[in-house]
């Protein structure tokens, strides 16, 4: 499934209603220190479900929303929507019945995250394996953090399975044999 688009409102340094076209092919991100270069791979990360605020470089989840800057205050909720590219049709039956798919993750101050598929709201388990399925996600060896290959070098070998897992696309049933074993 290709990202068609990117549209952030609130989402840290992104203040006012952003939206970011992904063209085929290769897409660079350039700007001068502090521009926000990595607030957007966070927001990509953030919409697929990511649930660690230290892995957005906060401190609580609510941090996430703009705090201010210049003469603009802060916001009180942010909002960050990734359309994908469903027309193969790969998408998990629940969501897949049409060409665009739109996930969209909402936090308020205090209130917690909501997240919705083409408007309806769904729990964050349903985005999370909707990206497993595709073979990304928030926790997904396609989005590629400083370090993270040194990491991948001194794995053990059962976290470098689950990296291979991922990279062949079953880290969602994989996800979903553990949750039936749960049950
Ligand atoms: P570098 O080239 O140094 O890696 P970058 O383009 O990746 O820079 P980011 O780290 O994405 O920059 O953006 C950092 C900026 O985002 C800082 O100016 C910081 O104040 C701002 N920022 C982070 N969180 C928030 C927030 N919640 N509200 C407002 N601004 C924020
Ligand atoms: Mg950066």
């Amino acid at each position: 499934m290709k990202f068609e688009r990117l549209r952030l409102l609130g989402f840290k340094s992104f203040c006012e209603s952003t939206d970011f076209l992904i063209h085929s092919g290769l897409t660079g991100v350039v700007g001068p220190n502090g521009c926000g270069k990595s607030n957007l791979i966070e927001a990509l990360r953030w919409v697929m479900g990511e649930n660690s605020y230290k892995n957005m470089r906060a401190s609580a989840m609510d941090d996430v929303i703009f705090s201010g800057g210049g003469s603009r205050p802060a916001r009180n909720f942010a909002e960050v929507g990734l359309v994908l590219d469903n027309t193969a049709r790969l998408a998990p039956a629940a969501f897949n019945d049409a060409d665009l798919i739109e996930v969209t993750r909402r936090i308020e101050r205090e209130q917690g995250s909501t997240y919705r598929v083409n408007g309806k709201e769904v729990r964050a388990r349903d985005v999370q394996l909707l990206f497993a399925d595709a073979a990304t996600g928030a926790r997904s060896p396609s989005l590629v953090r400083q370090g993270q290959i040194g990491e991948i070098i001194s794995a053990k070998p059962q976290a470098r399975r689950r990296i291979l897992e991922d990279a062949a696309g079953v880290a969602g049933l994989h996800s979903r044999r553990h949750e039936a074993e749960l049950r």
